[in-house]
């Protein structure tokens, strides 16, 4: 068996609650090591180079494994295209644009299959991921924000597309990744394969889950009265406008008393404290 002949390495991460087997391509010795981190990242890609980044900047001990022998994955290759509505680069053109407008269009070009609830997630959030990629020197073309002929048209120009194509995110993607290895928040291990989650007998992760929240419930109602106050928001609210999904939940409560126990974590803020900062963070800034 190839893993015989090559390094197997069992990687025990702490905290993360995942446990992996991991095969090093570069290294033919046979042993055994624990390693502990707080969030583990398997694919130095796309999706994993900004997720390890912001793990680190928010606090975590952050390891990051690729079994290639560079980082990138397929932004090596890809057309670099990204979508986002309300980015700065849009409204200094002065495209008018929303969320909701991106949410519809998106929908109807992947007639009506997409998940409405990651699609909403992805849509809300892409304006400020286009904003910090060109924070941290990801260069655009001027024609960008762009109607683009890959697939029907969006109703509004808002894809942006890299001069040097994806490979215009990966250089100051792995820049901003280098400079967190340099300072110690981070670990990154190229040539290294991760064969398989170690599970218990019972198919259990190995590790713990452990939810971190305020641990007091609350309803949508409370939550969104609290956020038009905080926020200044002077239009109507339209209650249940949607019909109710199956499983709703009216109230949502985090159990923190793991993360105290076994983390000594203690919520920093009050929920109010924390709407209060998060609104601030989406203020236009003068
Ligand atoms: C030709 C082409 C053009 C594209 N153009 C666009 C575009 O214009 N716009 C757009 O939005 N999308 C585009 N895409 C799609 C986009 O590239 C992918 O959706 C995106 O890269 C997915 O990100 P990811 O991090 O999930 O995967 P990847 O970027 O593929 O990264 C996964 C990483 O995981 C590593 N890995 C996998 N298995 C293991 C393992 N067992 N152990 C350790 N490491 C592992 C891989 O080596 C890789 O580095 C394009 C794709 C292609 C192929």
């Amino acid at each position: 068996m190839p893993i015989k002949r090559r390094e197997l390495l069992k990687a025990t991460i702490l905290g993360s609650g995942a446990a992996i087997s991991t095969i090093n391509s570069k290294n033919s010795a046979a042993h055994e090591v624990n390693t502990q981190a707080d969030v583990l990242i398997i694919g130095a890609g796309n999706a994993g180079i900004p997720a390890a980044i912001q793990a680190s900047d928010m606090g975590a001990k952050v390891i990051l494994i690729d079994k290639n022998s560079f980082v990138g994955g397929m932004l090596i290759i890809s057309g670099g295209h990204i979508s986002g509505a309300n980015a700065k680069i849009q409204m200094r053109k002065n495209i008018k644009d929303s969320y909701e407008k991106h949410y519809q269009d998106a929908m109807r070009i992947g007639k009506y299959k997409a998940n409405s609830e990651l699609l909403a997630l992805a849509t809300e959030h892409a304006a400020s991921m286009i904003d910090w990629l060109e924070e941290i020197g990801v260069e655009f073309t001027d024609e960008s924000p762009i109607l683009v002929d890959d697939h029907d048209h969006y109703s509004v120009p808002r894809t942006y597309v890299g001069t040097n194509l994806a490979r215009s995110l990966l250089v100051p993607l792995k820049h901003e990744l280098d400079k967190r290895i340099k300072r110690g928040d981070l670990e990154l291990r190229l040539n290294t394969k991760v064969l398989s989650l170690i599970q218990s007998k019972n198919k259990k992760l190995l590790g713990e889950s452990i939810n971190i929240g305020i641990g007091k419930a609350i309803s949508i109602k409370e939550l969104t009265t609290k956020i038009a106050k905080i926020t200044g928001y002077k239009g109507k609210i339209k209650w249940n406008s949607f019909p109710k999904r199956q499983l709703e939940i009216p109230r949502l409560q985090i159990d923190n008393s793991k993360a105290k126990k076994l983390l000594k974590w203690k919520p920093k803020y009050t929920l109010d404290e924390g709407l209060k900062i998060t609104a601030s963070f989406y203020k236009p800034k003068e």
